[in-house]
């Protein structure tokens, strides 16, 4: 078969999702559940993009996430859950006693307790001068939380159903809109006063946000400042794939299909409407409604011919920016090098002015933790990652790309030995990953994690929902509202299910 000819399938859907992240397994699983015919199409191996998995030697690494919010019990934050159960699945999951432990600069060092009470004993012993703004600031967090977690939490732009939940819970509706266009930092100065503190705060929010707080929209702050306590962090057992395998399993059971090693090239147009896909084979598949779980930024650069580029999208590039990608180190290590009580989660960073700089602050995640069974006995994952932008690992030669993974990843371990003394010596397994290892495994344009306000902006009044100016294209992942991380995404693709079943007329 020559490489032009084209195979045209004359099965058409109702749905197609590009992409098996968690945001569009989440959108196809919610509308195959309300009976939509559905294709996801995956140009990897396996489902679940940043949210997967990888195996070497013994050793299930997670690819990034691995600090998992979402997956409590009750409320209806719990969107992960939620979404499991939509398609008649669940995943046992390990409680994680503490968010995280933070080795700070000026030696503040303190844990992030699943315990409210005992987090803010912790953090009021080191600034009791501050009690009552401390109260007042992770308050006033609780106030947004409790408005998001009274509510079903579906499209913002489907009329009707804003419409009802305003008039179930209208004061929870108006709570929220107040919060919309703010941002964590400006509530945080409200209360705060004390510098260092509001550094504290600032690193709060970047170890997730990627910006000081002055930039991490009030809502997204008082969702993670308030799930971590009351949801808690959970580890799914036999880590973080197992989340889109069995969104994946539970799609095809409720009559959706997936493909793998399907990389989509073209969104196909006709008349001005999306109406299908072309991959990298030739093949073409049809549908009512198509779906991009890709980056804002490879959809409308890669998948689409320029002209049909929305002004819309070039206004929102001028607010916001790439985040910068991860140098990545996965770590099989000889678990004698924990010390007794280590936690899972870890922060470094030793000199405040470089918190947002590349290399700056280093995150560890350390899941064998929390379940052994990812790592041979006697033995230890450890993951960890810091900023890294693309531009310093392009036009290196084969010989000059792995000698600078090799000082990076060295640089990176020798710094770590300030809280695992002996890492250098206990190593068994290492892997590096570059921002291009994350560009071409993940798909994501100059490996980025996402979406960041290149100013400071209204809070999350700038975040594009799902439906696109293009009629039949919708968006959905952590380039849409409200964000990273995966129960963002999760929500995302509830909202995306929401408003594409009604498009459909579901
Ligand atoms: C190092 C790291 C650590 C992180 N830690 C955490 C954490 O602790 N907690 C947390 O909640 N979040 C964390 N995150 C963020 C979280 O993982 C992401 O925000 C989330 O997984 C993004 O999901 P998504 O659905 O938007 O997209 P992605 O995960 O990027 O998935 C998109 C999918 O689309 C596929 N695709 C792209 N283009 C095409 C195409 N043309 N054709 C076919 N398929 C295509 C990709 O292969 C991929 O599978 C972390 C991320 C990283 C990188």
């Amino acid at each position: 078969m020559s490489a032009t000819t084209t195979i045209s399938l004359s099965t058409t859907y109702d749905a197609i999702v590009i992409g098996s992240g968690i945001g569009g397994l989440v959108t196809a699983t919610q509308l195959a559940a309300k009976g939509a015919k559905v294709l996801v199409l995956e140009r990897y191996l396996i489902p679940g993009g940043s949210g997967g998995y990888f195996e070497r030697e013994g050793y299930r690494f997670d690819v990034g996430a691995s600090m998992i919010f979402g997956f409590g019990d009750k409320g209806t934050t719990n969107l992960l859950t939620r979404a499991l159960d939509a398609v008649n699945k669940s995943i046992e999951t390990i409680a994680d006693p503490v968010q995280i432990h933070y080795h700070l600069p000026e030696d503040l060092e303190l844990k992030v307790h699943r315990d409210y009470e005992e987090f803010l004993q912790e953090l009021i012993a080191l600034f009791p001068h501050e009690e009552k703004g401390i109260r007042g600031f992770y308050g006033e967090c609780w106030d947004v939380f409790n408005c998001l977690n009274s509510m079903e939490l579906l499209s913002l732009e489907e009329p009707r159903y804003l419409m009802r939940v305003f008039f179930q819970k209208p004061f929870s509706c108006l709570g929220l809109a107040k919060y919309l266009p703010v941002n964590a930092g400006d509530v945080a100065r409200k209360y705060i006063q004390d510098p260092k503190l509001l550094k504290f705060i600032d690193m709060e929010c970047y170890c997730w946000s990627v910006v000081p707080a002055l930039k991490t929209p009030m809502i997204n702050a008082g969702m993670v400042f308030s799930d971590r306590h009351y949801g808690g962090i959970n580890y799914p057992k036999g880590g973080v794939g197992q989340i889109a395998l069995k969104l994946a399993e539970g799609l095809v059971e409720a009559g959706g299909e997936i493909k793998y090693k399907a990389r989509v090239t073209n969104i196909l147009m006709e008349n001005g409407k999306a109406v299908g896909v072309k991959l990298a084979d030739n093949t073409e598949y049809r549908a009512e409604k198509i779906i991009s779980n890709a980056t804002r930024w490879d959809t409308f650069d890669k998948l689409l011919p320029p002209q049909y580029t929305p002004k819309k999208e070039q206004k929102w590039r001028q607010r916001y920016q790439k985040s910068p990608s991860f140098l990545s180190l996965h770590l099989g290590v000889d678990a004698k090098v924990l010390p007794e009580g280590t936690e899972c989660h870890h922060i470094l960073l030793e000199d405040w002015n470089k918190m947002e700089d590349e290399s700056g602050t280093i995150f560890v995640s350390i899941p064998t933790l929390l379940d052994p069974s990812l790592a041979p006995e006697g033995h230890h994952i450890i993951h960890t990652f810091t900023p890294s932008w693309i531009e310093g690992w392009q036009n290196l030669s084969p010989q000059e790309y792995q000698r600078k993974k090799e000082v990076a990843a060295s640089k990176l371990i020798h710094r770590l030995e300030a809280i695992f003394p002996g890492l250098a010596n206990a190593l068994d397994y290492q892997e590096i990953g570059t921002p291009r290892t994350h560009r071409r495994f993940l798909g994501r344009e100059d490996g980025t994690y996402g979406p960041i306000p290149r100013r400071k902006l209204a809070g999350l009044l700038g975040m594009p929902f799902n439906r696109t100016k293009i009629p039949g294209l919708y968006c959905v992942g952590d380039s849409t509202f409200p964000g990273q991380g995966l129960n963002a995404v999760a929500f995302s693709g509830m909202s995306c299910g929401h408003r594409v079943a009604v498009d459909l007329g579901l």
